[in-house]
């Protein structure tokens, strides 16, 4: 199959190596010309383990090309997959499809032939349908199918959760479409993982349905570990005792400083504008909201609290800035809230993280960036673990506490146990949720 997808950003990226890997001949389009020159030479523009060797291979062996001119592969085409960002519109938190409706408008344009066009990227509720009309207005005479097949990789596995999905959704209409989807997903379903054909607004809110479950999930262990806060328990403890309940599951049971990451934060505004248009208010979503922006507020109170209720003249050091460990991508990571406001407060901040760098140094503002733990955390009057990187997991302690002014852990992942911090000379520990 000759398999085209536009936007080459994590999923458009990361689905056209695997696709390529399936065998299909893949042809990667984006606009940013640095990102395709940088890819055609092998350098990967994220960091996202097992990428590049699977990059590499395929790239070899010419069943992937990454190209910025459009014209040059839509029609050699098959099937085009969209996979451009929606970022949260400014001002009333929709999902901003202009991305969408822009390269679709390409796509029509240029393409004489029967074509499949599948959107990949997260869209409300009623866009395909919206693209399909859009498509037939620019190019009137062409012969078309749209089709919904929203992606779930998590950044950081994302090679493994596209090789081994929980399910593939495949939001269709037509069964010539449908069976189109199905030939690119064989490898997958010959191995038994579920490819589900669905209606097209079925398939949409699939997609905003589990992010924004997921984040309800994270969102109510951390209004527990809140409560813990004030009334006593461990939420380690009590997330465990849930999780061995099989019908609640024992994933995104972890309490921490609030979710962020380029998905849940806007898809779970876009739901919740997506059901208010309808008059179908989702007030769940719209109070997990809220409530995460609060659990992001109450992470600083408490490292004011550690720091004798003032932050200025205090250094501060960081360890993890990414919005979870194994990405490098920053998208609305609780440290774009925390350390500007250390900051603005007269905190001097020292950052160590594996891959927080490259994005951070231009959205983190006036900090020290150190490339090893021990030097972030040297002379520092607290030491906040805000991304629980492997790495992390395993400090000396002893002589993190020892090289410190005052010896003192925000362990905002909950991956040390306060009797270890205590042990190791800190005078004091606060997690989250115990
Ligand atoms: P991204 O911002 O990393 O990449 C988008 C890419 O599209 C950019 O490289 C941009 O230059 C390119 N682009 C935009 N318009 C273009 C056009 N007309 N022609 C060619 N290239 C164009 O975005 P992403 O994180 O990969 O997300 C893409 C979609 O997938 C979003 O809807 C997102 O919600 C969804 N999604 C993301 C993830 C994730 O973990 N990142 C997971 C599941 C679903």
């Amino acid at each position: 199959m000759n398999i085209c997808i536009i936007g080459t950003g994590y999923v458009g990226l990361v689905s056209g190596v695997c696709f390529s890997d399936f065998g299909h001949n893949v042809s990667c389009v984006d606009l940013d010309q640095k990102k395709i020159d940088d890819l055609n030479q092998g350098l990967i523009p994220i960091f996202e383990p097992g990428l590049e060797q699977l990059l590499k291979r395929n790239f070899k062996e010419n069943r992937l090309s990454f190209t910025t001119n459009l014209d040059s592969v839509v029609n050699t085409a098959d099937v085009i997959f969209i996979a451009v960002g929606t970022p949260a519109r400014r001002g009333d938190g929709h999902a901003d499809i202009e991305y969408v409706v822009e390269a679709a408008k390409q796509i029509a344009r240029k393409i004489t032939k029967y074509i499949v066009i599948v959107i990949k990227s997260t869209v409300p509720v009623g866009t395909n349908r919206l693209i399909h009309k859009i498509i037939a207005e620019e190019n009137p005479v062409l012969d078309f199918d749209v089709v919904s097949n929203p992606e779930f990789l998590r950044e950081g596995a994302a090679i493994d959760d596209f090789m081994r999905p929980d399910r593939v959704i495949i939001g269709v209409e037509s069964k010539k479409a449908e069976d189109i989807l199905r030939e690119i997903y064989l490898p997958l379903s010959l191995k038994n993982f579920p490819v589900i054909a669905t209606d097209l607004e079925s398939a949409e809110l699939i997609k905003y349905a589990s992010n924004a479950f997921l984040a309800t999930k994270i969102t109510f262990m951390n209004e527990i570990a809140a409560l813990c806060e004030k009334v006593g328990g461990n939420i380690s403890e009590i997330a465990n005792g849930m999780g061995l309940d099989r019908r609640i599951g024992n994933q995104f049971l972890r309490a921490g400083p609030g979710y962020g990451g380029s998905c849940f934060p806007k898809d779970t505004l876009a739901l919740a504008k997506i059901g208010l248009d309808a008059g179908s208010p989702i007030s769940i979503i719209e109070t997990v909201i809220k409530a995460n922006a609060e659990t992001k507020i109450r992470m600083l109170r408490k490292l004011k609290a550690l720091c004798d209720n003032s932050f200025r003249g205090k250094k501060i050091a960081i360890l993890g800035v990414t919005f979870k460990p194994e990405t490098d991508d920053m998208r609305e990571a609780p440290s774009l809230t925390i350390v500007p406001a250390l900051l603005s407060e007269g905190a001097n901040v020292s950052i160590y993280c594996p891959q927080g760098f490259k994005e951070g140094k231009e959205l983190l503002g006036n900090v020290e960036w150190c490339n090893e733990p021990y030097n972030a955390v040297q002379n520092s009057n607290l030491m906040v673990i805000l991304t629980e990187w492997n790495e992390l997991r395993s400090l000396d302690l002893q002589k993190l506490a020892l090289s410190m002014e005052t010896p003192k852990l925000a362990d905002l992942r909950n991956i040390y146990s306060r009797a270890l911090a205590l042990q190791a000379g800190f005078e004091s520990y606060d997690g989250v949720g115990k």
